[in-house]
């Protein structure tokens, strides 16, 4: 069964896993035998790709807009371990990436938090994620691992789990961030 089709445009360039039919992003970090491993972002190429004016998820360069995905607490803070990507490319991961889509693998990430956290953000990993959608950002690498601090918001696009556990945007939530 291919789903190609429903994978946006930009991102059918990308390598397919196997396992589970989706599109490796760019960012993805590697187990030692090869296989993708979901839950783990590759600081370095994430800061490199960020660096080039490029898509983490794709690895093509920005128009105009980037998009951030985190929690409330990254969304409070301002500051994100995750790199910028497309929007449509952040809301593509919101339906295919194996941690974000459904809340029973959300456990997974946990392994991503091995350094440092911006003050004020949580290790637990949230109930809603926060799209913030911006027109530039900056970034440090802090402890090895890159920072990306987005510009101020133009919008903010919210995804919450459903009762069956699957991630789907939401009309009707605020999310108790400033801008
Ligand atoms: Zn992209």
């Amino acid at each position: 069964m291919n789903h190609a089709s429903e994978f946006p445009e930009l991102m059918r360039k990308l390598p397919i896993d196997r396992r589970r039919n989706v599109p490796i992003p760019a960012v993805t970090a590697h187990h030692p035998d090869g296989e993708p491993d979901f839950s783990t972002v590759d600081g370095r190429e994430a800061f490199r790709l960020a660096s080039e004016g490029r898509c983490g998820i794709c690895a093509q360069p920005f128009a105009d807009e980037v998009a951030f995905l985190g929690g409330p607490g990254a969304a409070a803070v301002g500051a994100y371990h995750d790199p910028p990507m497309h929007e449509g490319c952040a809301e593509a991961s919101t339906r295919l990436c194996p941690h974000l889509a459904r809340r029973d693998m959300r456990r997974l990430t946990d392994r991503r938090s091995t350094g440092e956290l911006p003050a004020g953000s949580s290790p637990e990993k949230p109930d809603v994620w926060v799209m913030w959608i911006c027109q530039g950002f900056s970034g440090a690498v802090v402890n090895a691992m890159p920072v990306f601090l987005p510009e101020a918001y133009t919008r903010l696009r919210i995804f919450t789990y459903t009762a069956d556990g699957q991630l789907h945007e939401s009309f009707d939530t605020t999310p108790g961030v400033g801008g």
